[in-house]
């Protein structure tokens, strides 16, 4: 970073950076952690300042009891921030709060893709509406969900690429967003020099979607959602009578997501860590343990037998 300072006007490119919740055990946590952060990237101001991963409970409770927002407002003032904003885990109720109590917010930045639209857990759809209903700028993350949306099952697939065979399939993930009226910026993982070309190329052209497009979007969308997962509500009423110790609701979870993006390495690095701690699915012999207790009725031991096969091979 600092190397870049050296060669670089400071006003010809700009840099962001955030506060970690996690970091914070004193007020004077905040200034420290802040000043430390300016050091090391060689800069006496941040372009963008953001409150790290707000979210209902443990890190808005930290950010509110060391007054952050207010904090960061007063560096703003100093000219140590120029825009001041947070990135946002929590829940629709939780967003309308913040931005009641801290109109002042310049930008949020939120989990924005095709496929989390309706997902009762992140519930970005919900999100980005009131953001809009607000006039507030918003910063994508995950827009290609952790490069899921890039590997889907081929017959999936499929659908983006009779439809457009040149283009990648994740341009179709990053087009949703940049489509949306209001998205400032999007932030893309990448992975590859040929990920870079390849979002570079989708960005450079930038063609919003036609309304056909997203008709084959939201088909995908269903598709995806469509595909079958194992009824486990993580209770772990099976985990304590196996004798072979398997973590059964996190195979199930793993294969879950395998099932929609099979070639899901966070999944399989998942995994991995599990079985270094529990045994592993092709380990099961068929007790029937787990199936006597399980609430959902689930033919663990057939399941396992699929998870065997994709997991352990
Ligand atoms: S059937 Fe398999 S998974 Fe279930 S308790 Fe027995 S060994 Fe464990
Ligand atoms: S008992 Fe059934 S629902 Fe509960 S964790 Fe085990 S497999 Fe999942």
């Amino acid at each position: 970073m600092s190397k870049i300072v050296k060669r670089h006007p400071r006003d010809s490119f700009m840099i962001a950076t955030k506060l970690p919740a996690w970091e914070l055990k004193s007020a004077d946590d905040v200034e420290r952690v802040f000043n430390e952060q300016l050091e090391r990237a060689g800069v006496d101001y941040f372009d963008f300042y953001l409150l790290h991963s707000v979210e209902d409970g443990n890190n808005y409770d930290t950010y509110v009891k060391y007054d952050c927002f207010n904090w960061c407002m007063d560096r703003k003032k100093e000219g140590k921030i120029k825009h001041f904003g947070f990135s946002f885990h929590g829940s629709p109720e939780l967003l309308e709060e913040i931005l009641d109590k801290h109109p002042e917010v310049e930008f949020v930045q939120i989990q924005l893709n095709y496929l989390d639209r309706t997902n009762p857990v992140v519930r970005s759809q919900k999100l980005y509406e009131i953001l809009r209903d607000r006039n507030i700028p918003i910063i994508v993350m995950e827009p290609v969900r952790g490069g899921m949306l890039a590997n889907m099952a081929p017959e999936i697939e499929e659908k983006f690429k009779n439809r457009q065979p040149e283009k990648s399939v994740a341009s179709w993930a990053l087009r949703f967003v940049g489509s949306l009226p209001g998205v400032m910026t999007i932030l893309s993982g990448m992975s590859s020099e040929a990920q870079m070309e390849d979002n570079l190329t989708t960005f450079k052209n930038f063609e919003p979607l036609a309304d056909d497009e997203l008709a084959t979007i939201d088909e995908v969308t269903e598709d995806i959602l469509s595909i079958p997962q194992i009824g486990c509500t993580a209770c772990k009423y099976c985990c304590d009578g196996c004798p072979m110790k398997i973590s059964i609701p996190d195979v199930f979870r793993t294969i879950n997501t395998l099932r929609r993006y099979p070639d899901d390495w966070r999944s399989k690095n998942f995994y991995q860590g599990v079985v270094q701690r529990h045994g592993k699915a092709a380990d099961c012999i068929a007790c029937g343990q787990c199936e006597s207790v399980c609430p959902q009725h689930l033919p663990i031991i057939e399941l396992m037998k699929e998870a065997a096969e994709i997991l352990d091979k």
